[in-house]
């Protein structure tokens, strides 16, 4: 992925092999149902597919 994006690290708590995993996104503000923006808290573990806890965002610039 091309810059500028962001690294978002997440923690999986379900034990699973992975502990902390590395996903890129475009974009880490999304707006809610009730049109109010929102940083996301959450990533899915790409091992176990369960929700993780966000620990760090880190943007990563053009
Ligand atoms: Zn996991």
């Amino acid at each position: 992925m091309k810059p500028p994006y962001f690294k978002v690290t997440g923690r999986c708590d379900t034990g699973c092999p992975v502990d902390t995993f590395e996903v890129e996104r475009k974009q880490v503000v999304k707006t809610s149902t009730s049109g109010q923006p929102y940083t996301i808290s959450r990533l899915v573990c790409p091992r176990c597919n369960a929700w993780g806890t966000v620990t760090k965002i880190e943007e990563v610039k053009a």
